[in-house]
């Protein structure tokens, strides 16, 4: 743009103003003017542009800040939080439980909550409901506990909570006792009333604790503990608590090794039948000799092992190396088709999506038939899932393959259904054996559990026969058979095969009582 030139000239004076002269200067101031005033009123419109397009800027620069601002809060919000149930999750807590170390003079607890069972519930509504009772769970915990307490959820169906503060270790009991208290009222999923209990693990956070996710892991041993000690309860941790876990996690690394190593071995225990007095079979128990604590008895271990998994290993290696036995000992002594051999199966192995392939593999690999097998399963098996394992159950019928039921008459399994199970024997519990002779009661109930069993089809084997008098009774009864102390204890395989030998290949006399004496002599003979 060009503008008007503007010429100096000499500033007017009284010597040199002429009209005409005047006349021209004025003119030019004109011009000057004019010239100045339509590059001011130009520079105004521009500053005015100038001034909108920085308006408009900024309010976009904003607007993209509060875009980013808010995203960055979700992002802030789902790195802390529980995307189901909105809750802190394990990074939020941590943190909250870091800070609350840092407020020096406030006690703290930490109560870790796992759902017992829960599983049952998403295997059997789905995992859709299952989510939904997990909200309503949260739900409960969020309104049972005040603003600066934090309630997480850690993943699954395990919560933790932070109670900041408290005045003293009731505090946090008593939290726990009215979580308990709330959850027992149904819970309600898919139109059906849900009963949850929890099993809760409490920590105070004293000041030996400086790592919050020390407090976790103690809160968590409690909550093992509390689990283990029956469920839908809470325990305070304490120091033993934390031995015994050590301790049995010594076992478990041993019991690892026992598999791999052989330091296990299975004894034999004999069964008679009660009508012709026969040695109709054995069942095989598994013993751990271990190197340092010496024998430890099934009940110490099996638990144990069912926990961890490790019963898969073991129970295959028990299926496998009493086949082996009895093809052995069938090699050197022709036994009768109605010896059998029980094995115990945990409902672990039954869960065993490759069970029934193990089973069969081993059936194959050591060349003996499934007739030769009975197992033995606890009547607990058939609470859970009872279709499924009816399914499995005659598939290893199918294979000749009988079936017990264990320890009968302690679970709870409804008698109406045992018609339909493919099962051939009922195992009378040793409970109600040991009590026989004890008054009319006991022997009225094993005379109803003998009535029911012949009713449904099935033979009946009475356990943990100690006594000359309970063998009678039993017999007067119509037993079929029986096992215990009375006849022998369970058999390591030498004397097991010493007494196959004596049962099928020579005359033994009759009653088959206190054969482990005679057998032990017969073996140092
Ligand atoms: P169970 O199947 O009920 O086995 C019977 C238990 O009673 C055995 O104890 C046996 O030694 C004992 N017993 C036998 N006769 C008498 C008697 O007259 N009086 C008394 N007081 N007891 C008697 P054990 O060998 O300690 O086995 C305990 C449990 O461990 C077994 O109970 C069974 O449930 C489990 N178990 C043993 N071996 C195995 C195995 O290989 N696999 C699995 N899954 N469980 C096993
Ligand atoms: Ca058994
Ligand atoms: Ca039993």
């Amino acid at each position: 743009m060009e503008y008007p030139s503007c010429e100096f000239r000499p500033p007017l004076t009284e010597k040199t103003l002429a009209p005409m002269d005047v006349y021209l200067e004025l003119q030019a101031s004109r011009e000057t003017i004019k010239a100045l005033e339509e590059k001011l009123g130009y520079q105004a419109a521009e500053i005015e542009e100038a001034k909108r397009k920085l308006v408009q800027e900024t309010t976009e620069r904003l607007k993209v800040e509060h875009v980013l601002e808010t995203e960055r809060v979700q992002l802030k919000h789902h790195s802390y939080h529980d995307a189901l149930t909105q809750l802190a999750n394990r990074k939020l807590l941590i943190e909250r439980i870091a800070q609350s170390f840092q407020r020096k003079n406030t006690q703290i607890a930490v109560l870790l909550i796992d759902l017992d069972r829960f599983r049952v519930v998403n295997d059997s509504l789905g995992y859709s409901a299952g989510d939904r009772i997990l909200v309503i769970i949260a739900q409960h915990l969020k309104s049972l506990l005040r603003s600066t307490d934090t309630v997480a959820r850690l993943g699954g169906d395990e919560f933790a909570l932070l109670l900041e503060p408290i005045q003293q270790q009731g505090d946090a009991i008593h939290c726990a006792k009215r979580i308990i208290q709330a959850l027992q009222l149904p819970l309600q999923a898919e139109g059906q009333d849900i009963f949850i209990t929890p099993s809760i693990g409490i920590v105070i956070g004293t000041s030996e604790y400086d790592q919050p996710a020390d407090l976790l892991r103690d809160a968590d041993i409690a909550m093992y503990y509390a689990k283990n000690s029956g469920k839908a309860r809470y325990a305070m941790f304490s120091q033993e608590m934390y031995t015994q876990i050590l301790t049995q996690q010594q076992m478990e690394q041993d019991l690892r090794q026992a598999i791999e190593q052989q330091q296990l071995h299975i004894c034999f225990q004999p069964i008679i039948c009660l009508h012709t007095n026969k040695l109709i079979g054995f069942e095989a128990l598994v013993r751990w000799n271990h190197p340092v604590q010496g024998i430890i008895p099934p009940c110490h271990f099996i638990p144990l092992a069912e926990e961890t998994g490790l019963i898969i290993p073991l129970g295959e290696w028990v299926l496998k190396a009493t086949c082996e036995y009895f093809v052995q000992w069938h090699t050197d002594i022709e036994l009768p088709d109605d010896f059998k051999i029980s094995i115990n199966i945990s409902i672990k192995q039954l869960q065993y999506p490759q069970f029934l392939k193990q089973i069969t593999r081993i059936l194959k690999q050591t060349g003996i038939s499934g007739e030769r097998l009975r197992l033995e399963l606890t009547e607990s098996v058939f609470m859970d899932n009872p279709e499924f394992l009816i399914l499995l159950l005659t598939k290893l019928r199918k294979k000749g393959i009988e079936l017990s039921i264990d320890d009968f008459g302690t679970g709870y399994s409804s008698l109406s259904y045992l018609h339909r199970l493919p099962v051939n024997y009922l195992k009378i519990d040793q409970s109600f054996i040991s009590s026989l002779g004890q008054g009319e009661e006991n022997l009225a109930i094993v005379g109803t559990i003998l009535t029911l069993s012949r009713q449904s089809g099935l033979g009946a084997i009475a356990e943990g026969v100690e006594t000359l008098e309970q063998l009678e009774c039993l017999k007067s009864l119509g037993c079929d058979a029986a096992q215990g102390y009375l006849f022998a204890k369970a058999l390591p395989q030498q004397l097991a095969k010493k007494l196959l030998q004596l049962a099928f290949s020579e005359d033994v006399p009759t009653p088959w009582v206190h054969l482990h004496e005679s057998l032990s002599s017969t073996l140092s003979n």
